[in-house]
């Protein structure tokens, strides 16, 4: 809706006010078509381990291929698939299509992992495990291969609640990851009374490592922190060999960034792993 503005006792619908809740009535419209439309796809990233060298997996990342407008990143939508609730049965659409993806290219590669990402409104959802136990039976994974993702600022219950979800999710072998990790207000009593498996250090800790290695700071606690809670840790955003090198040095796990490769499209994430890790594939 316009909003007005109460000027001299006159209400004045002020133009630019209008045309943002034209956009927006516009977005949404789109959006409540497009699940229907077939228009989101699912994207994938790799997850390195460090020691290893070897590819552990993948993060599924949506984008929306909306006619005219070409391929539309994740925040322009997310925040709206969310406020209609939206983001519920495309959020299920998500999980069904990156767990299809993921026992197929187990059948394909071996053992590979997958992080889907879950909202707040869907974490707080009540059907929520009736929907990942749905998307789990119409195919078979292998153990302990399906994460999931929440932020911080996406646990929005209760301390008992989301302490009883996390245990009905770990129960069935599936792990908790909290993502953006360093960017919300967690405390270390807070994090130790939850059962979490992965802290996902966010990208801006990663990015102000330097060549000198400067600004490191944040990493280094978060990645101690992990190691004293019996945590793995992923650093996200990792540019550059330096970076990834220094958090190796640091005890940092595994690694997700650019410079081992960019979101890539199902068929071109095939290909990369054909390409990367020719031995994963003739092992088969
Ligand atoms: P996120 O879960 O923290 O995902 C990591 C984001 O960092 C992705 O952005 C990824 O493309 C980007 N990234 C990875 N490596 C690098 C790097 O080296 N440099 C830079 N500059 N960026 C890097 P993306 O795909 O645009 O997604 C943004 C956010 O949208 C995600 O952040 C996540 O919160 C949300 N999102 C994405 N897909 C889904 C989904 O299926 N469901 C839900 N609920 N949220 C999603
Ligand atoms: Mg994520
Ligand atoms: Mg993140
Ligand atoms: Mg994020």
């Amino acid at each position: 809706k316009a909003k007005a503005e109460v000027i001299d006792g006159h209400y004045i619908f002020r133009a630019d006010f209008h045309e943002a809740a034209m956009r927006r009535l516009d977005l949404e419209s789109a959006l409540n078509q497009a699940l229907e439309k077939e228009e989101f796809v699912l994207f994938y990233q790799p997850i390195i381990n460090l020691e290893t060298r070897q590819v552990d997996g993948f993060e599924a990342l949506i984008r929306w291929q909306r006619a005219g407008h070409g391929l539309v990143p994740p925040n322009v939508f997310i925040p709206c698939l969310e406020e209609t609730g939206l983001i519920i049965p495309v959020g299920r659409w998500v999980m069904q299509t990156a767990i299809q993806q993921l026992a197929l290219w187990q059948q394909q590669f071996g053992r590979l992992t997958m992080s889907v990402n879950l909202a707040a409104p869907q974490f707080s959802h009540p059907n929520l495990l009736q929907d990942i136990d749905a998307a789990v039976a119409s195919v078979s994974l292998l153990e302990g291969t399906l994460k999931l993702e929440v932020t911080e600022s996406g646990l929005l219950e209760t301390q008992e609640r989301i302490l009883a979800k996390f245990n009905q999710i770990r129960d069935r072998g599936i792990s908790i990851s909290i993502d953006d990790f360093g960017t919300g207000y967690s405390s270390l009593s807070y994090l130790q009374q939850l059962p979490v498996d992965i802290l996902k250090i966010d990208r801006c800790f990663v990015k102000d490592i330097t060549e000198t290695g400067d600004n490191s700071e944040i990493a280094r606690a978060v990645i101690s922190m992990g190691a004293a809670l019996n945590m793995s840790i992923i650093a996200e955003g990792c540019e550059t060999e330096t970076q990834v090198n220094f958090l190796h040095q640091l005890g940092c796990q595994f690694c997700q960034g650019y410079f081992f490769s960019k979101p890539m499209s199902a068929p071109d994430a095939t290909q990369w792993l054909q390409d990367t890790y020719p031995e994963l594939a003739l092992k088969r």
